[in-house]
C-alpha cells in the first residue's frame, strides 16, 4: 500500500472576524508549534485570505479559500479568481463544497471546470463529493458519488491526482452526525477504486479525506481506516483545542 501523508483542513465557512482569526490563528500557532506530523490548512472567506496569509506566513499551516471562479477574468461581478487567490499566497482552493452545489446550485459540470481551473492556476483543488440522506437511504450513496467523482476524472486521472478528493456525506455536515467508521471507509474505498480503475498509481496515491463532523473525539477511529488520510472540518476548525488535537490525531 502506498504510504500516504495525513492533511487536515479546516473549513471556516462563513465565519470569522478580523479579531477572532487573529485570535484562533495565534492559538493554532501555539498548539502546532513545531508540529510536522501531517499537512495542515485553513479555508478562509475570500476577504480575509490576505489576513491569514500574514498570520501563517513561515509556519506549516497552509492558506486554502473555499471557493473561485471558473474563469480567469472578466465581467463575473462578486466572483474571485485563481490568479488572484494565487498572489495572496493561497495554495489550496475547495471546490464543489455540498453547500454551494445545494445553495448555489453548482453542477458536476461546473465543479469539474473550476477543479480545471484550480490546476490551472496552480493551485491545489480539494474536491468535495457525497450524498444526501435521501439519496443514501434509497441506495444511491455510490452512484452519486460516482457521478460526481466522474465529472473531474473526465480531465484526466491525472489531473484529478494533482487535487485532494474530500468524501463528505451531506447527512454529517454540521449536524453533529459523524459516519461510522465502517461507512466511510466503505465510501473511500470506493473511491480510490473508482480512479485505480482509471490509473492504479493516481489512486494509491490520492489524499482522500474525511469530511462530517469530525472533532477531536472521533479523528483518530477515521484517520485509522485504510483509505482515510485526513480530514476537512468544518464547524471543530473554529475551535483552537479541537482543532489542533485532529490534526495530532493525524500524526
Ligand atoms: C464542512 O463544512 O466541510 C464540514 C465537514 O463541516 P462540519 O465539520 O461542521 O460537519
Amino acid at each position: 500500500m502506498a504510504s500516504r501523508r495525513k492533511f487536515v483542513a479546516g473549513n471556516w465557512k462563513m465565519n470569522g472576524s478580523l479579531a477572532a482569526n487573529g485570535e484562533l490563528l495565534g492559538g493554532l500557532l501555539s498548539q502546532l508549534a513545531g508540529f510536522d506530523g501531517a499537512d495542515v490548512a485553513v479555508c478562509a472567506p475570500a476577504l480575509y485570505l490576505a489576513q491569514v496569509g500574514e498570520l501563517v506566513k513561515g509556519s506549516k499551516i497552509a492558506v486554502g479559500a473555499q471557493n473561485a471562479s471558473e474563469y480567469a477574468s472578466g465581467a463575473y461581478t462578486g466572483e474571485v479568481s485563481c490568479a488572484m487567490l494565487k498572489e495572496f499566497g493561497v495554495r489550496y482552493v475547495i471546490v464543489g463544497h455540498s453547500e454551494r452545489r445545494a445553495l448555489f446550485g453548482e453542477s458536476n459540470a461546473q465543479v469539474a471546470a473550476k477543479f480545471a481551473a484550480v490546476l490551472a492556476g496552480g493551485l491545489v483543488p480539494i474536491l468535495c463529493v457525497g450524498e444526501t440522506l435521501a439519496e443514501r437511504e434509497a441506495g444511491a450513496t455510490e452512484s452519486v458519488v460516482a457521478g460526481q467523482l466522474d465529472a473531474v476524472l473526465a480531465l484526466g486521472a491525472d489531473k484529478l491526482g494533482a487535487g485532494v478528493v474530500a468524501y463528505e456525506p451531506v447527512w454529517a455536515i454540521g449536524t453533529g452526525k459523524t459516519a461510522s467508521t465502517e461507512q466511510a471507509q466503505a465510501v473511500h474505498a470506493f473511491i480510490r477504486a473508482r480512479v485505480a480503475k482509471s490509473n492504479a498509481q493516481v489512486a494509491a496515491k490520492l489524499q482522500i479525506l474525511y469530511g462530517g463532523s469530525v472533532k477531536a473525539a472521533n479523528a483518530q477511529a477515521l484517520f485509522a481506516c485504510a483509505d482515510i488520510d485526513g480530514g476537512l472540518v468544518g464547524g471543530a476548525s473554529l475551535q483552537v483545542q479541537e482543532f489542533a488535537a485532529i490534526c495530532k490525531a493525524a500524526a
